[in-house]
């Protein structure tokens, strides 16, 4: 498959442009410091991983095995109950979650999925789609949700079965929400048929590493989660892994002939190849190298936060988050630095592959273009 000369000179056009602005790329939480070249042998191979990654499929260029290590590791690190969760490699947490809500609908239909106001934006599509009637709680100026506003939300609607979707890890400030917190209003509510899906789209990458960690876990009473492998893992290939407690996905299972396989996953076809990432980095970093690159992103975010204040702009973070949040800089900064902005509030991400002199100089241009206040 050879390119015509002008169409090579497009792709090498852009092959520059990528390795320029990623270079100003730190305000999404996407890690770029990977090397995966060891795994393009595995691109000429239509790999399909679709069906259960857990049971035997006619079609035999899939992945399987590798899934099954990649989501057995998270489900260790999510101190998932010993042979009774299920879980699948996703095409990333909108996927994750989407499945986690649809497992919530099954489960308890005339439910009413609680979240707050600072939940990723895909949040409210997801129910559009499964049509679940929803209610939002407000959140504290942290990014955390508001539990006086959710217990006093769930005790006057005692006659729905409540779906929480709890964030761990707000997508703009990092606010963690505290499930045992969650968990113990639902308790003192007396209210038993319940649901507890966790989006740990970034944070699910770290959680385990935390000390101490953010209550977020099935230990800790979730019934799913969701983890993006692209944000804290890194992949050239957006990517996730959903997991559930297994007795919920056996409810929604059903055996497909054609695939000699149990339908029991939102797409049909499904990614063979980000497995494969998944399960390169999680072979090559083991838990020891996944300790050592988030006890440095923290360093750095530390870092940044003492910065930003030496320099009169006034930054903060949650406890143990990659997060440094700011006040909107002018919009070349925003735009030279890729910085996504809400509420007047940017932020700088500090994932492992970020560096300091990135940091001084994102600084630099804030107080030249004039945004540095008190
Ligand atoms: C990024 C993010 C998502 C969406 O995840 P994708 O993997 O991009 O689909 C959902 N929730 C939170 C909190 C996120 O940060």
């Amino acid at each position: 498959m050879l390119l015509p000369r002008t169409d090579q000179m497009q792709l090498d056009r852009f092959y520059d442009y990528l390795e320029k602005v990623a270079a100003t790329e730190i305000g999404y939480p996407v890690a770029f410091d990977f090397d995966y070249s060891a795994l393009a042998p595995f691109l000429s191979f239509s790999l399909n991983n679709a069906g259960d990654p857990f049971t035997p499929m006619t079609y035999l260029l899939n992945s399987h095995d590798f899934e099954r290590e990649v989501v057995s590791f998270y489900a260790q690190l999510a101190r998932a109950p010993d042979d009774k969760w299920w879980g699948y490699v996703t095409n990333g947490s909108t996927e994750g979650n989407l499945y986690g809500l649809y497992l919530a609908r099954e489960l308890l239909p005339d439910g009413i999925v609680y979240f707050s106001q600072d939940s990723h934006y895909s949040v409210g599509k997801n129910l559009h789609f499964l049509n679940m009637r929803h209610i939002m709680i407000r959140s504290k100026p942290n990014g955390e949700i508001d539990y006086d506003d959710l217990r006093e939300t769930l005790r006057i609607r005692r006659d729905a079965p409540p779906i929480i979707f709890a964030n761990v890890g707000t997508t703009m400030k990092e606010a963690r929400d505290d499930i045992g917190v969650i968990r113990s209003i639902l308790d003192d509510l007396a209210i038993e048929n319940r649901y507890i899906h966790c989006d740990a789209a970034l944070c699910g990458g770290y959680a385990a590493f935390l000390d101490p960690p953010p209550a977020w876990d099935f230990e800790d009473g979730a019934d799913s989660i969701a983890i993006s492998g692209h944000k804290f893992l890194g992949s050239p290939i957006p990517c996730g892994i959903v997991l559930a407690r297994r007795s919920h996905v056996e409810r929604i299972g059903h055996s497909v002939a054609y695939i000699g396989s149990v339908d029991t996953t939102i797409s049909g076809s499904r990614n063979g190849f980000t497995p494969l990432l998944l399960w390169y980095a999680i072979r090559s970093l083991g838990q020891e190298g996944m300790k050592k690159r988030i006890a440095h992103s923290l360093r750095l975010a530390a870092y940044a936060e003492a910065e930003f204040r030496k320099a009169d702009i006034e930054a903060w973070r949650n406890p143990q988050a990659l997060t440094v949040v700011f006040p909107e800089p002018p919009k070349e900064v925003r735009d030279n630095w890729q910085l996504a902005s809400a509420g007047g509030s940017s932020h700088l991400i500090c994932m492992p592959h970020i560096q300091r002199e990135q940091i001084d100089e994102l600084i630099g241009d804030i107080r030249k273009a004039g945004g540095a206040r008190k």
